[in-house]
């Protein structure tokens, strides 16, 4: 066994850190009302409906632009898409790296960007599309053509295979009528990968079909966005009215179209773990820090154990779950992610937890000021909250490891 990371990861790493230093802090200094205690208010389009400024965006793309061009941003996209195909130990390695350094625009929460993409859609692209759906895969990097995903729905989200959209044949074409919800950045799409129960019956996990539905299709219509814990918003309620697609708006196959969500969701859940194992570090570190330096009762915080003995918790936890990361990550990097999916689940529920749990503790320990906006922590905690609700919420992914603990569902069991 070799618990260090590869020499390889490690250069990045380090290389990351310089092109931040160089392009990327710059550019955040002459926007620090995007980043201060100011974020909030600033990122935020109030009066329209809480969607993210426009200027807030232009400073995305502009870090993207600027990742792109250094050759970082498709880090882990496929070579067919101008990537470099990182593996999955490399990707957990950077998302834990860039969340450890706090709040940046090197790696922005709210966002979910980053000087290396989190692209979940592109490889499903590239894998299944044809060449007019594959536009939107340089059409999703640099922003001008994005595809928003729409799978959730008001009565459905954890039992996706129960959805209520539907598609109709109708001639050469189809007819599609339901709603969706949490269709995020679907306001800035071109598409919508929209859902639909094309055959089967309800909770069948065959007979749903993806299809690529332009946003400006008569029938698809925004009818407001959901206003959330940490603003700005992104994630509308959408209605699809007998929208008129043609057969080629299929992505992949007829009925197929949840194999086509399933195969991004082990990388999605490894990233999203790595990415707050990195947060939870931070806070963790930060308190400590804060612990030393702040003098109560004529003496540093530090000293008392009511401030160690949660923090050494924390620390211990993190530790483990980090480490845990890495290994599965490096196992998924071996062997199909479908046989460890209750690995990745480990990783994923208890590194959320986690974050948001040394986010709190990290607010407690710098007491008042834990609470001001002047500090990252409630916002780092109002993000990675969010975390054990949507990549598949924390009773999902437990639901997933009783599967194979108890050999549920067809799995093997593991004990
Ligand atoms: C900010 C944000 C962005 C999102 N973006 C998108 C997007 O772009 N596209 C998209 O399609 N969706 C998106 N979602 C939706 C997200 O995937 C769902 O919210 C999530 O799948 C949970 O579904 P639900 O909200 O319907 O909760 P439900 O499925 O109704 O669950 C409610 C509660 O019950 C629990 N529960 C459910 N089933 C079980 C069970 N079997 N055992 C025990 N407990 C259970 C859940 O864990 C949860 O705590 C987003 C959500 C948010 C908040």
């Amino acid at each position: 066994m070799d618990f260090q990371l590869p020499q390889e990861i490690t250069t990045k790493l380090a290389e990351l850190d310089a092109f931040i230093e160089a392009e990327i802090a710059p550019l955040q200094r002459e926007h620090m009302q995007f980043f201060d205690h100011r974020r909030e208010y600033a990122r935020t389009d109030w009066e329209n409906d809480g969607r993210p400024q426009p200027a807030w965006r232009a400073l995305i793309e502009e870090m993207e632009r600027r990742a792109d061009k250094a050759g970082h941003l498709r880090l882990g996209l496929p070579k067919t898409c101008g990537g470099q195909a990182a593996s999955n130990l490399m990707i957990a390695a950077i998302r834990e790296h860039l969340a450890g350094k706090g709040l940046g625009l090197h790696n922005d929460l709210q966002d979910e960007s980053s000087i290396v993409g989190n692209f979940p859609i592109i490889p499903v692209l590239d894998a299944y599309g044809t060449p007019e759906q594959k536009l939107y895969i340089e059409g999703m990097i640099s922003g001008k053509r994005h595809l928003s995903f729409a799978l959730t729905e008001p009565g459905h989200g954890s039992d996706a295979t129960w959805l209520e959209t539907t598609g109709r044949r109708d001639g050469d074409g189809w007819v599609i009528d339901g709603m969706k919800r949490w269709n995020s950045q679907v306001a800035r799409a071109h598409g919508n990968l929209v859902f639909a129960r094309t055959s089967g019956k309800p909770g069948d996990g065959r007979g749903i079909t993806a299809f690529i539905v332009p946003t400006d299709a008569p029938g698809h219509k925004i009818l407001y966005n959901h206003w959330t814990f940490n603003m700005p918003s992104d994630h509308a309620e959408v209605e699809l009215k007998g929208v008129r697609v043609p057969d080629s708006a299929i992505l992949h196959k007829e009925g197929e179209g949840l194999m086509v969500a399933q195969r991004f969701v082990h990388e999605n859940r490894i990233r999203q773990a790595a990415a707050s194992a990195g947060a939870a570090r931070y806070c963790i570190a930060q308190a400590a820090k804060y612990a030393r330096s702040r003098i109560a009762f004529g003496e540093p915080l530090s000293k008392k154990q009511a401030i160690q003995f949660p923090l050494v918790e924390l620390y211990a936890e993190c530790e483990m779950v980090r480490n845990f990361i890495f290994k599965t990550a490096w196992q998924m990097d071996r062997q199909d992610a479908l046989e460890i999916s209750d690995m990745v689940s480990i990783c994923n529920f208890r590194a959320n937890r986690l974050a948001c749990d040394a986010a709190d503790r990290a607010m407690q320990v710098h007491g008042g000021i834990g609470y001001s906006r002047a500090l990252p922590f409630e916002h780092i905690y109002r993000h990675h909250r969010r975390y054990r609700i949507t990549e598949g919420s924390e009773e999902v992914q437990m639901r997933r490891v009783a599967q194979y603990l108890f050999g549920f569902s067809g799995k093997r069991a593991t004990v």
